[in-house]
């Protein structure tokens, strides 16, 4: 039996854009804020999550 655990995190930026990065691994709340940071994510209020091309394009 494999259990997959991972974390995903969906882009809802306006546009639908689509954008999502995935944890392949099991991953703590701390695992995915550090993942979200560096790779240019954005949480934003309300449990949005902004992808870098939304946010540099001003989609907050
Ligand atoms: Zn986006």
């Amino acid at each position: 039996m494999s259990v997959a655990t991972y974390a995903e995190i969906r882009c809802d930026g306006p546009d639908e854009c689509g954008n999502a990065t995935h944890l392949p691994y099991s991953s703590t709340a701390a695992e995915v804020r550090a993942v979200r940071r560096e790779s240019g994510w954005h949480a934003r209020p309300g449990g949005r999550d902004i992808c870098p091309a939304c946010w540099t394009a001003g989609h907050r």
